[in-house]
């Protein structure tokens, strides 16, 4: 499979070279030839297949010959080795938890599928990659988690000082090994635009192979497809219509859903829901895209005011407003309705959602349900990871999992930077 730039003023690569370069030299992102879907026996037998067979089925067209079958099935297999549920909390609506990874946030899947695919590449030569990756909060610690240890890879965390959660910052400032975290001053459009630039640095690009583990890159972005064939795979006897709301905030998730409908998957409706970071939001009431620098929030995850996949998604659509606007919506809520929901979610279904699975269930309300569909929110972190949110706004007290104490107690190792320049040295030492 070959890969082109959104930009279209770079050539073609194949999967391991957009994996390896992350972003185009034209900066545009990469995005695949072509998209063939699934047989329609897949979708007639899916309950029958486990989940490595789906995923690789899935995932295989996007990699071709680069990876081969039983590689690319004990990578799979290496990256799903956990338990993605559709728990129902009301009448015909579930919510699909991916927050059972070793991070216990959604990114873990893409990350770990990343990160054994890079030690795939390098197999055979000592070539250094050296991953520069910004974060919100749960990118961090996946990425991190995902790639030690992996040979010939260093990893460059940037977060936002005092922007991300302290179970989020232990995560990816305690593990040590090949991976350095970034205290940057500044908000995550400040960390996501110095990663932007250093990849477009000569002097640092013609000293080291950079590449990105954010959603822009492919191996990050595609395996998040797997998400929406499994939760079919568990609501598809109930014989509804789909409709998927996914917290987004850079928007690779909820556009890995739709390239898994281009495959096939039956899906009704795709709403992108989002906290007070609304630029998407705002594009479809006006269809005018204004990008705003982000505002910090309780799903802090989300605060992203320049959404980079959502150039993926309007390709998906065709770049055509009516047939985005007739397959996706986008609704925006602010942190006083996210905790209201929390705690409605909590009363009604003794449920605890962490706030962007709140997010999630909002965006559901707003559209409203029909009798004929199936609603479902992706919980995309496990309570914990929004410790102090959730346990105010709910008054209870969330239980530690022992994966998350250990890290606590770790100390923490991250170095303060205040300016390109001073990332630019750091990387050039
Ligand atoms: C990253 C993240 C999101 C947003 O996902 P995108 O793919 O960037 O839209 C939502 N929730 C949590 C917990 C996240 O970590």
């Amino acid at each position: 499979m070959q890969y082109y730039s959104l930009h279209k003023d770079s050539p073609k690569v194949p999967f391991s070279e957009a994996v390896i370069k992350g972003l185009a030299p034209d900066r545009g992102l990469y995005f695949p030839e072509s998209i063939q879907s699934l047989s329609t026996s897949f979708f007639e037998n899916i309950e029958e297949l486990d989940n490595v067979e789906i995923a690789f089925q899935a995932i295989q067209q996007f990699i071709g010959e680069e990876i081969p079958e039983v590689e690319l099935r004990d990578i799979l297999t290496d990256v799903l080795s956990f338990d993605f549920p559709v728990v129902e909390i009301e009448d015909n609506l579930g919510t699909l938890e991916l927050f059972h990874g070793p991070t216990m946030a959604f990114k873990d899947v893409g990350a770990r599928f990343m990160a054994r695919c890079m030690g795939y590449f390098n197999r055979a030569n000592e070539n250094h990659v050296t991953v520069l990756v910004a974060t919100s909060g749960d990118t961090g610690g996946a990425v991190a988690n995902g790639f030690l240890g992996v040979k010939g890879v260093d990893v460059v965390i940037l977060y936002p000082k005092g922007k991300v959660s302290e179970i989020q910052e232990k995560q990816l400032t305690t593990l040590g090994q090949n991976i350095t975290a970034l205290e940057i001053d500044g908000v995550f459009d400040d960390c996501q635009d110095m990663v932007k630039t250093a990849f477009l640095d000569t002097d640092i690009t013609s000293y080291k192979q950079l590449t990105s583990a954010n959603s822009i890159n492919v191996a990050r972005w595609l395996p998040q497809l797997f998400y929406f064939l499994f939760a079919y795979k568990q609501v598809k006897s109930k014989g509804k219509d789909i409709v998927f709301s996914v917290p987004s905030g850079n928007f690779g998730n909820i556009c890995a859903g739709i390239v898994a409908q281009k495959l096939g998957l039956p899906v009704k409706h795709f709403i992108a829901s989002t906290n007070v970071n609304d630029t998407v939001v705002r594009y479809l009431e006006t269809s005018e895209y204004d990008p705003k620098p982000s505002k910090a929030t309780i799903s802090n995850a989300m605060d992203v005011g320049n959404p980079s996949n959502f150039i993926r998604i309007q390709q998906l659509f065709d770049n055509d407003f009516s047939i985005l606007k007739n397959n996706f919506s986008a609704y925006s809520f602010d942190d006083q309705q996210t905790k209201k929901a929390m705690g409605k979610i909590y009363k009604k279904s003794n449920y605890v959602a962490d706030p962007h699975g709140a997010v999630g269930y909002l965006g559901l309300q707003k559209q409203g349900l029909k009798s004929t569909e199936y609603g479902i929110f992706l919980e995309t972190a496990h309570p914990v990871k929004f410790l102090d949110v959730v346990e105010d706004t709910l008054n209870i007290k969330v239980e530690i999992p022992s994966q998350i104490q250990k890290v606590m107690n770790k100390e923490k190792h991250s170095i303060p930077i205040k300016s390109y320049e001073a990332l630019k040295e750091f990387l050039l030492q």
